[in-house]
């Protein structure tokens, strides 16, 4: 199947109060043109340089999501190139952020990543340190808190995933009671995106299941 077909068959499944973000990482131009004219609204990109040099040839309105880890040398690039930004996790990335956004005139809509399964070799807050990095978010005037991304575990078994979906809605859900805007759980891909719409995500990243397996060279 193409991209194409493939894109209308997710996106049929997911139905329209959930967003797909057709993630185009590691995949040229064309490709995403061919997703965006089957209906893709939003992309995301996990690095800035490779959008840097994707975006400006598109010649498609389509909202842009980064979704990878952004160091604070390529904030300044990522504030420019993108709507969402959905990998927030510390204070210091998040100051950065807030003074490029402030320098453009911009207010950033951003995501906090929260590194649920506490794995070591992944980015994302802790939880006992998200309620700071809330605080220090909210008081940034230059950002505005849209929500949440989590990116599971790949485990074997996606079931074994689904108690962590769960706690990330809970606790979307307590913290969406006192804040505007705060309406975007980023979770699930290509293997668990299913349970993660079960237990609540409503906005989910898609790379392969549209696009095929990635090729690194
Ligand atoms: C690459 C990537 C995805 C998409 O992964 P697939 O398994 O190809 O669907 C989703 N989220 C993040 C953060 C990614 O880096």
């Amino acid at each position: 199947m193409s991209a194409a077909e493939n894109f209308r068959a997710i996106k049929a499944e997911l139905g329209d109060k959930i967003i797909l973000v057709a993630v185009t990482k590691n995949h040229g131009v064309e490709l995403m043109r061919e997703a965006i004219d089957a209906g893709a609204t939003d992309i995301g990109e996990n690095r800035v340089q490779e959008a840097a040099e994707k975006f400006p040839t598109l010649n498609r309105q389509v909202t842009r999501h980064l979704i990878g880890h952004l160091q604070t040398n390529k904030v300044k690039p990522a504030v420019k190139l993108f709507d969402l930004i959905q990998s927030v996790d510390s204070e210091h990335l998040a100051a950065a952020i807030d003074k490029a956004s402030s320098s453009i005139g911009k207010i950033q809509d951003v995501l906090i990543q929260v590194n649920a399964a506490r794995e070591p070799q992944k980015s994302g807050v802790m939880l006992e340190d998200l309620e700071r990095l809330i605080n220090f978010v909210d008081s940034a005037k230059n950002l505005r808190l849209r929500g949440l991304m989590m990116i599971a575990p790949n485990l074997p078994d996606v079931e074994d995933c689904r108690p962590l979906f769960r706690q990330m809605r809970k606790l979307f859900d307590e913290l969406k009671v006192s804040r505007e805007a705060f309406d975007y759980l980023s979770m699930g891909m290509t293997h668990d995106y299913k349970v993660a719409v079960e237990e609540g995500a409503n906005v989910v990243r898609i790379g392969t299941a549209i696009f095929g397996e990635r090729t690194y060279t």
